[in-house]
């Protein structure tokens, strides 16, 4: 477990969040996900601090309103989305590219979960996972 510190590409948004990153990150089909290009790690709300731009942030919800996905209004990246799920509780979903001080080498080492969020199914990876 490490503390990271993250951004959005203008730096208006900061924040930390305290991450093993072996413990996995995730790539998801969703139509969101897949516009994106999403790659996230969970992150418990104790271990998650915003730092600035609390005003900065936009919020966009679809579908079934699960997940709350925070962008910067100003140069448009998403940083993080609080999420509720049955399972977890409430989480937030961290941007992993949005790491500033994660090393490459463990950008490439972090495992990734495919997960077939556009047909909610979490148990199963989608077929095809090399677009994503
Ligand atoms: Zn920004």
């Amino acid at each position: 477990m490490k503390t990271y510190h993250g951004s959005c590409h203008c730096q208006a948004i900061r924040f930390e969040a305290d991450i093993d990153l072996a413990d996995g990150t995730m790539r998801c089909n969703c139509s969101f996900c897949r516009k994106i290009r999403c790659w996230a790690t969970v992150v418990m709300p104790e271990k998650f601090r915003l730092l600035a731009g609390d005003a900065d942030l936009a919020e966009y919800q679809f579908g079934a309103k699960n997940e709350r996905h925070f962008f910067c209004k100003h140069c448009g990246v998403r940083p993080f989305g609080i999420a509720q799920s049955p399972r977890r509780g409430r989480f937030y979903g961290v941007s992993v590219s949005c790491l500033d001080d994660a090393a490459i080498a463990e950008l490439v080492s972090a495992p990734v979960t495919y997960v077939d969020g556009l047909n909610d199914n979490w148990d199963t990876p989608p077929e095809e996972v090399g677009y994503l």
